[in-house]
């Protein structure tokens, strides 16, 4: 909560406050003009008392007020002040991250031309250990990426490009990238796509890194039988999905792998940031992200996005 929201927050509540306190008086006037009381009827005892029991009503009031006004005050600093604690945080998180992400491609470079033989050729027994740093490289890297981004979405600052995309064209493009990975380990790829384009407003690289994120974790849970990928039209919205053979998510986890750092499976490799990061990509072009897994029968992850609005005389 910012500060002028906190402001406003306690004008609000002064306000409410102060309303408040006109209802004893208007109840009071309305029955003195009813003839429920009368001023003169308060005399002797009964006035001490109709006096007394006014003025402690009136203090109860002034200080249940001023009590309640406290403690509204000590939440909305506390707030602030996690508020505050939680953007350094951001930020910080965001500033490491960039300041590795330079010398981070520098080292990747460097061993990629290593590797290729640019400078010399690589002895037998120095293979393994560079494809060993290129590897570490390559995922540090990728964690490094993924706190960038969970950072910049945290503070509202991804950016992203508004644009027309179709969305087969991305999901080819995704696809694309582990044909040769998924042939190599025997497993099946198929590809059910609606022939009519289907259209969405969005950012096409982030829809990618949305695309690759599913398909990649598919394929790396997937020990044997495929990964399918489909998208239709439905209804309103447009419908990928991206289903595998592999051991399926519990119930359970069905939503758990959403949050930060969540690893529920037996993998090495990953850091539990990638579905988060998909989903609040997704939530940023208005759709949904969810996982689905019927028991023995793998996971399936879908995705709905808006359609856009077909151009003028197009088919659907
Ligand atoms: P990671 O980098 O660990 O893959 P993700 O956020 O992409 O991070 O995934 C979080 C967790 O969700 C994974 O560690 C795994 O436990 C589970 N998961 C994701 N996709 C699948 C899948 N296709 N089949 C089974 N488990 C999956």
């Amino acid at each position: 909560m910012g500060d002028a929201s906190a402001r406003r927050l306690m004008a609000r509540f002064n306000t409410a406050v102060s309303v408040m306190a006109l209802i004893p008086i208007l109840t009071f006037l309305y029955l003195l003009s009813i003839g429920s009381v009368s001023v003169s009827g308060a005399h002797g005892l009964t006035g001490v008392y109709v006096g007394l029991a006014l003025v402690i009503a009136g203090l109860g009031f002034v200080l249940g007020q001023q009590l309640i006004r406290d403690m509204v005050r000590r939440l909305v600093d506390a707030n602030q002040r996690l508020q505050r604690l939680n953007d350094q945080q951001a930020a910080f998180v965001s500033n490491v991250a960039h300041e590795l992400r330079a010398p981070l491609t520098v080292f990747k470079g460097a061993l990629d031309n290593l590797a290729d033989g640019l400078y010399g050729p690589v002895g037998p027994e120095q293979v393994q250990p560079v494809a060993m740093c290129q590897r570490e490289v390559g995922r540090l890297k990728r964690l490094v990426t993924d706190l960038l981004d969970l950072s910049r979405i945290e503070a509202g600052k991804l950016p992203m490009v508004q644009q027309s995309v179709v969305v087969q064209e991305v999901l080819r493009a995704s696809i694309q990238l582990f044909e040769v990975q998924l042939k190599e380990r025997g497993l099946r790829l198929t590809v059910e796509l609606a022939e009519a384009p289907l259209g969405v407003t969005g950012d096409p690289e982030r829809l990618e890194q949305v695309f690759v994120n599913l398909i990649s974790n598919a394929a790396k849970f997937t020990p044997r039988g495929g990964v399918t990928v489909r998208a239709r039209r439905a209804g309103e919205a447009v419908r990928i999905e991206v289903e595998d053979t592999g051991p399926g998510i519990a119930a359970e986890n069905l939503e758990r792998i959403f949050d930060k750092f969540e690893r529920v499976g037996e993998s090495e490799e990953g850091s539990g940031l990638g579905l988060p990061i998909a989903r609040d990509i997704i939530g940023l072009h208005r759709g949904r992200l969810w996982a689905e897994s019927p028991p023995g029968q793998g996971s399936r992850f879908i995705v709905e996005l808006p359609a856009a609005a077909q151009p003028q005389g197009a088919a659907s």
